[in-house]
């Protein structure tokens, strides 16, 4: 049994690549919830559909969030009738949600969510971080806004100053399943709003030093491939670099994966972490997966 720690990006990515090595019964994906709200009167679990999404093989892989040749008419009409919805929703990714939402009235998150996988047809185990209400607040120098609002409304211009998490429990398989897993694999995710919100949680580190674990940059070159990480990265004080990423999971890593544009600073990574290894880690065809996924377990 393996357990990945996933965002809603990158590892995802990676997931495609690691299910045609790994039997999926055999796959644990932890997913970080600080992003979960409500929209439209609905619960959006965004990493967790993508995660869900990956897994079932209908994920749209032009956004990674929502289902392939979706339609759109329930969004346009809610525009017609006057509510501008701020996240374009599928028909068939709503029906997920609002199904979501009523479980939800029943049921815990991790609950929920192990129901819609096994309707889905997925065999991977999927395991939100907390079912606990988890948020992240964006501190910029325009104030304080989510992490939506900061990324789609204002498009990841402001100044970052802080990024800030309240402390959830975790959920009730979360610290079990890491202790019992042969190897946890930590996707080339945002360090700090995806993978950092889990790490941070009661009980992980501690649990993460005890299994073998590997990591994937999600930095190559000194930038990320997609996404705001660099500004989240700098304005905590971190490197915008492999090195930066290595500096943050150096505490429970026992292998880091690092891309060959990044072999200059290999020999500085291993004074932190025993094993690097250089790679291609830009994730642009299945075989780019594949060759990757292959990696880590070589
Ligand atoms: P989010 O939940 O949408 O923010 O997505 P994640 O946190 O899962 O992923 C965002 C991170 O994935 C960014 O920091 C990217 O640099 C990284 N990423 C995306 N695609 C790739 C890829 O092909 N290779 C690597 N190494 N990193 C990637």
């Amino acid at each position: 049994m393996i357990t990945i720690l996933s965002g809603g990006t990158g590892t995802p990515k990676l997931i495609q690549g690691i299910v045609q090595i790994v039997d999926p019964a055999d796959i644990n994906v932890v997913v970080n919830t600080v992003e979960n709200t409500y929209i439209s009167g609905n619960y959006i679990a965004p990493d967790i559909d993508t995660v869900m999404y990956t897994l079932a093989r209908i994920i749209n892989e032009d956004t990674w969030y929502g289902i392939k040749d979706d339609t759109f008419i329930t969004h346009e009409t809610l525009k017609k009738i006057g509510h501008d919805e701020i996240l374009r929703i599928g028909d068939k990714d709503r029906a997920i949600k609002i199904q979501k939402t009523e479980l939800l009235g029943k049921y815990s998150l991790s609950e929920v969510v192990d129901i819609q996988r096994k309707n889905l047809g997925v065999k991977s185990k999927i395991i939100p971080m907390s079912d606990e209400q988890s948020y992240i607040k964006i501190i910029t120098d325009e104030g304080e806004m989510s992490f939506h609002e900061f990324l789609v409304e204002k498009k990841a211009e402001p100044e970052v100053e802080n990024v800030i998490y309240n402390d959830v429990n975790p959920s009730t398989d979360l610290i079990n399943t890491i202790e019992s897993s042969e190897m946890i694999i930590i996707g080339p995710s945002n360090p700090i709003t995806s993978i950092g919100p889990i790490i941070s949680i009661d009980g992980v580190k501690k649990a993460l030093k005890n299994v073998y674990v590997v990591a994937v940059s999600p930095i190559i070159g000194g930038k990320p491939v997609s996404g705001p990480a660099a500004k989240f990265m700098k304005a905590l004080g971190y490197e915008v670099s492999s090195m930066g990423v290595a500096t943050i999971y150096q505490e429970f890593i026992d292998k880091f994966i690092i891309d060959v544009e990044d072999i200059e600073s290999k020999k500085k990574i291993e004074k932190l972490i025993l094993e690097v290894m250089t790679t291609n880690t830009n994730m642009k065809t299945i075989d780019d997966k594949l060759s990757l996924a292959r990696c880590i377990f070589g």
